[in-house]
């Protein structure tokens, strides 16, 4: 008979923030996962044959032709720290040791140095000792050719048998997930989703944290153009696929004439820091709507001209009844930037688009709160807010 060396089990490690809760919290959190895991398998046309749920580690059992996909597919959903595809067999070493050759098997290149590691739960007539020991002998042995060496402080491949019970499971990788907290397990937000390369990264921290959240995106047409707007509904729809069901719409909320009287009405200089309180405003009423508990932005001390600490102090006091939540506030662009990579909304947020063309070329970096006020003064912010409101759209992604 051919064996099978693919691996039949997806063990699933949760983030360790998850374990330090208390135990309602943590079979709470842990529910919401399994559930978020379904629907991320669901999404992908995977079917698992069983999930299980033991303390601080759930097991997927799948057909093997599926593990590698199905790892994948789960290394997407937060609150897991890792995944590691294994083979299941029973705790009889006989059994233990088959599975660690068929798992070693593709594994284990030429010369390599490797370690056994062994977690144990049960009584069992050998310690954790012995198996590392045993396992690691019989590697050496029925992989004499490759010239494999023992090397337990830093060993190029790690062999771990985790045996609980009259169940093994055997692997020889972990692949890190992302961390964080199942979504859903806290209230949404919403989130300014403009299609830079900022705000995509604050929208997929929020949810890292386990807040689902709205895009929401404030057209400045004309001062801006279609390919900008595209720009921010295909970053939602990227971070849609992060969202295990959670993202289903962006809000597009057309402003450019909104913008047209501030740039009639205010000092040029406080443009932009204009148009920022108004996108407050109105995010805080679809906030209303959503019942959601804050509003997210991507903004970072001093990145713009408008997210000085002085700017940042005078827009903030816009927002009065929801908190703003910046993510990014200590991120260099750079950090920023290796998250939009990972996450695959850098390549959409660098694309070529008509930028605002009605920020000013010498914008305010140090205004004052009442100056602004004073400029806002000969607007009237709330009509601006109900004719944006009332033109917005509801985009399904
Ligand atoms: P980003 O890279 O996210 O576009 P930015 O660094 O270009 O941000 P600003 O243009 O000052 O900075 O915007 C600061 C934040 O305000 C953005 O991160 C976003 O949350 C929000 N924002 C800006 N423009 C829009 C827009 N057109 N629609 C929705 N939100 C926006
Ligand atoms: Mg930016």
């Amino acid at each position: 008979m051919v064996r099978n060396t693919e691996a039949d089990t997806i063990i699933i490690r949760l983030s360790g923030e998850i374990g330090i809760k208390s135990e309602w919290t943590r079979r709470s959190y842990e529910r919401q996962l399994i559930k978020n895991m379904k629907v991320a398998l669901k999404s992908q046309n995977l079917k698992p044959t069983a999930i299980v749920r033991v303390r601080g580690r759930i097991y997927v059992h799948m057909s093997i032709q599926t593990a590698t996909e199905t790892a994948k597919a789960l290394t997407r959903v937060f609150g897991i720290s890792s995944v590691s595809p294994a083979k299941q067999t029973t705790s009889e070493l006989s059994d233990i040791y088959a599975t660690a050759f068929e798992m070693v098997e593709t594994a284990l290149p030429q010369n390599a140095t490797f370690a056994v590691r062994c977690h144990r739960v049960g009584t069992h007539p050998y310690s954790s000792q012995d198996v590392c020991r045993n396992v690691g002998e019989q590697i050496l042995e029925h992989f004499k050719s490759r010239n494999p060496k023992v090397n337990l402080t830093n060993p190029k491949v790690t062999v771990t048998v985790e045996i609980r019970d009259k169940e093994a499971y055997i692997y020889a990788e972990q692949i890190p997930a992302q961390g964080g907290f199942p979504l859903g397990t806290q209230a949404k937000t919403v989130c300014l989703l403009s299609g830079g390369i900022d705000s995509p990264v604050a929208c997929w921290l929020t949810m890292k944290r386990g807040s689902p959240t709205v895009p929401i995106y404030i057209d400045n047409t004309p001062y801006t153009d279609d390919r900008t707007r595209q720009k921010a509904v295909d970053t939602a729809k990227k971070l849609q696929a992060w969202s295990t069901g959670k993202i289903s719409k962006i809000y597009i909320v057309p402003n450019g004439e909104n913008i047209q009287a501030i740039q009639e009405k205010a000092p040029s200089r406080f443009t932009c820091l204009l148009c920022k309180r108004l996108m407050y405003r109105i995010a805080e009423r679809i906030a209303d709507d959503e019942k959601a508990l804050g509003i997210v932005t991507g903004e970072a001390i001093g990145e713009q001209a408008s997210q000085t600490m002085h700017n940042l102090f005078a827009i903030d006091e816009a927002a009065t009844r929801y908190p703003i939540h910046r993510p990014l506030l200590g991120f260099d662009k750079l950090e920023t930037e290796a998250i939009a990579k990972k996450i695959g909304t850098f390549e959409i947020s660098i694309m070529k688009a008509k930028g605002c063309t009605a920020a000013p070329s010498m914008p305010a970096t140090q205004a004052r709160l009442s100056a602004v006020k004073e400029a806002e003064a000969n607007l009237d912010m709330a009509a601006m807010v109900e004719s944006a409101l009332q033109k917005t759209q509801i985009l399904e992604l």
